[in-house]
């Protein structure tokens, strides 16, 4: 089977990679192992939250500059990101998906634990505010869902009367819930979603928090809506007559899943093809070139071929490196990895601090095509956050990397 372009990897970057190929006219596949890192998200999008040195960062753009060379910002240059931050949001909205944030300022959010963290975009459903001093009002009344153990309420509330605010916390018993209740591993968010997907449950929901509110302007929710489109967190802003924050749940993440289905949506839609379920297992190399691919599903009979290949698997998370006792690898075509030589220095011993390791990844050149024992593979880019060079934990920059690389690799390959 022959295509313009394969994308190796359904996550973030593979998506939007693949969706902008397939709009400009080119014939691609995208096979995918499995679940990836935005089934876990917080549902909001990190650009550069942090420099190297620790320096928080207000306005993303201006602080490009101080990244090393080595960062993929540094690769893909000032003027292309300003673009390209500017195009995100149109993007995912033409694919049912909206986002709200400053394209040039971090905003600020509340994160599970009650914390503020800092955001660069978000899904429509998480409020952001521009100060990291915010108060969303002056009382807030948060409302769980009885028996559901994974949205921590108490924390939220510390978080919030250390900013000024009075908190009360209240528990919504819906009969609707109680066969999931009876078996509390049942309880997770994804399937509260799916029965909280249903008109008339929302509404009940609606009506018992109506019911519990006083004289609070603020009301805290767990993102367990909407895992299908955003309708009910629309009619929950509606009907409840208080400002609507949603906070996010432990893993998985509702908002997370509902746009990754929503950009594979759109791919397919594009006409592109989605072989979910499916693991590239090796590929057939001649002279710095990839001839083909294989699949454990598909065997070694029948070959993918392509023009363009685009590793977007991921990082340790997701398989796409791998770590043996001995070095860190990238296992479909054996890349050249950054890492540090010595395990002791892969790692810090402060479970609590960032780790190095996050920062490995396969080595690129300025357009992104790896290399193997130094060779550069010329119709092979990589994409996300399988690109070393970066810590996207320390400088808080996961999302941006998923996305600036794969505006990047997919303009390569149109010529733009
Ligand atoms: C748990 C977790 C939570 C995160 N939350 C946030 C957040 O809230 N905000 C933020 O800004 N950043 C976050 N990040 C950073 C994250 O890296 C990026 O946000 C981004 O989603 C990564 O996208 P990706 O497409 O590069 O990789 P991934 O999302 O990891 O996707 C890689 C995909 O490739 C597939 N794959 C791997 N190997 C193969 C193979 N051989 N064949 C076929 N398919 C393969 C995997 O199954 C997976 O589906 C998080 C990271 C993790 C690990």
């Amino acid at each position: 089977m022959h295509f313009d372009d394969i994308i190796i990897g359904g996550g973030l970057s593979g998506l939007v990679c693949g969706l902008r190929l397939q709009r400009a006219g080119r014939r691609c596949a995208l096979v995918s192992t499995g679940q990836n890192a935005m089934h876990f998200s917080s549902g909001s999008f990190g650009l550069l939250g942090r420099l190297p040195d620790g320096t928080p960062v207000e306005e993303p753009l201006k602080a490009i500059p101080s990244l090393p060379q080595e960062h993929p910002y540094s690769k893909i240059g000032q003027l292309r990101m300003k673009e390209y931050m500017h195009a995100v949001k149109p993007l995912f909205s033409s694919c049912g998906v909206q986002l709200c944030g400053e394209e040039e300022k971090n905003s600020y959010m509340l994160s599970p634990t009650g914390t503020v963290r800092t955001a660069w975009l978000a899904l429509s459903d998480v409020s952001l505010y521009g100060s990291m001093d915010f108060r969303p009002g002056e009382k807030a009344l948060i409302v769980n869902l009885k028996g559901y153990l994974d949205f921590n309420t108490r924390f939220i509330a510390e978080g919030l009367e250390k900013k000024g605010m009075k908190c009360r916390i209240e528990a919504v018993e819906l009969p609707e819930m109680e066969r999931l209740r009876s078996n509390p591993s049942e309880m997770r968010s994804v399937n509260i979603a799916r029965v909280m997907d249903k008109p008339d449950v929302v509404s009940s929901f609606a009506a018992a928090v109506q019911s519990r509110l006083e004289d609070e302007d603020t009301v805290v929710l767990p993102s367990v809506f909407g895992l299908g489109s955003g309708a009910s967190i629309v009619s929950l802003r509606e009907t409840i007559p208080a400002n609507i924050i949603f906070v996010g749940t432990m893993p998985p993440s509702v908002p997370g899943i509902r746009s990754q289905l929503l950009l594979k949506k759109a791919f397919e839609a594009a006409g592109g093809t989605y072989l979910g379920g499916d693991k590239v297992t090796g590929a057939k190399m001649s002279e710095g070139h990839v001839e083909s691919i294989f699949t454990e599903n598909l065997g070694n009979t029948v070959r993918l071929e392509a023009d363009n290949y685009i590793l977007a698997s991921g990082s340790f998370f997701s398989r796409g490196l791998w770590a043996t006792p001995e070095k860190v690898l990238e296992p479909v075509f054996g890349l050249d990895v950054c890492s540090a030589p010595s395990r002791m220095d892969w790692y810090e011993k402060d479970f609590f601090a960032t780790q190095e390791y996050i920062g490995f990844g396969v080595e690129t050149d300025k357009s992104f095509h790896p290399s193997i024992s130094g060779r550069t593979i010329d119709n092979l880019y990589a994409s996300g956050s399988v690109i070393g060079g970066c810590n996207t934990l320390r400088l808080s920059c996961g999302a941006g990397v998923a996305i600036m690389t794969a505006f990047a690799v997919s303009d390569y390959i149109t010529g733009k």
